[in-house]
């Protein structure tokens, strides 16, 4: 009997917590956090929404387990390895970086620990991740596995990652996300109501988000006109990377410990830190007066940031 994915891990189970403060109140600003951090403790956040189709694919294919890919201390190979171990599959993480090995951090301790196999690539062979040729020859080395590309951003992780909307109100006028592959705002966006706007934070330096989306919407066979007008719904606020990705300052470090202690909400200074500063700094704007926005927590608090964030000790180090 095959477990039915959708009961076993329930996004319902992810609140919608309210935030004030008496700014927005005095501008009367509803502010909702989506918490989807709150999933499960390894499966994090947006990583179920993108896993979940996959994990049942794989089980509907009858594969033995599914591979994947990640940095050092990727969120999406802990959530593969957990839920691959939930669902009775095996699972494989291609590591980015020849030199690390299963004991390197705390983040691939944990997938070892979870039972992956961790195989390590060169930074030139990872590059290839993405190279069809390259993902059939791994495939053929392992033929009873499906494989999910990095970050789960495929056609099923885009869908799942449409399902937010079942657990959303529907007159929500902005929604603010960061954004890494861009694939869990791809799936917002496609699901997001006819008057919302989507705020997208991207977390790299220089990414090109509409350009992202677009392609990632080609696997949709949308049509030109359709695309567009969705895209229209989006904004991008690419000032807010502090850096570059996994970079961060001490004025963002400060952030977290306030939003910890006026909110009680906990973020991680990859993602979630900085698409929430953005939406602070944006509801400065008198343009937010009286509307309703949601901030999709889209987790991150594992491994060391997890540690962190329990301790409220500094992420340097
Ligand atoms: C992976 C991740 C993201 C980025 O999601 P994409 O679908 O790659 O854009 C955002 N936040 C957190 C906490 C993540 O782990």
């Amino acid at each position: 009997m095959v477990k039915s994915t959708s009961n076993f891990i329930d996004t319902q189970k992810s609140e919608l917590q309210l935030l004030e403060n008496s700014e927005w109140i005095h501008n009367d600003i509803q502010v909702f956090v989506k918490r989807d951090d709150l999933l499960h403790p390894e499966i994090s956040g947006n990583k179920w929404r993108k896993l979940k189709y996959n994990v049942e694919q794989a089980i509907h294919l009858r594969a033995a387990g599914i591979m994947t890919f990640g940095g050092a201390y990727s969120n999406h190979l802990v959530a593969t390895a957990a839920a691959a171990k939930v669902f009775g599959l095996k699972s494989i993480g291609f590591v980015r970086g020849e030199e690390l090995n299963s004991n390197s951090n705390e983040t691939l301790k944990r997938c070892a620990e979870l039972g992956m196999d961790l195989q390590f690539l060169t930074r030139e062979m990872y590059a290839l991740h993405d190279d069809k040729m390259f993902v059939d020859e791994l495939k053929l080395e392992n033929p009873c596995f499906y494989a999910v590309p990095e970050g789960g951003g495929n056609y099923y992780g885009i869908i799942g990652c449409q399902e937010i909307w079942r657990e959303l109100p529907n007159d929500v006028d902005h929604v603010f996300i960061a954004q890494g592959t861009a694939a869990t705002s791809c799936g917002v966006l496609l699901g997001i109501p006819e008057n919302c706007q989507l705020h997208v934070v991207p977390v790299l330096k220089g990414f090109h988000s509409i350009k992202t989306m677009k392609s990632m919407f080609y696997g949709f066979f949308m049509e030109d006109e359709m695309l567009e007008e969705l895209l229209e719904k989006v904004t991008v606020h690419s000032d807010f990377h502090f850096g570059g990705y996994a970079k961060y300052t001490p004025e963002l470090l400060q952030f977290i410990q306030e939003t910890q202690q006026i909110h009680d909400l906990p973020l991680d200074p990859i993602y979630t830190a900085k698409a929430f500063y953005a939406l602070n700094q944006e509801l400065k704007k008198p343009l937010y007066h009286g509307k309703k926005v949601v901030f999709i927590h889209t987790g991150g608090l594992q491994g060391r940031h997890a540690i962190a964030a329990k301790e409220n000790i500094s992420f340097f180090g």
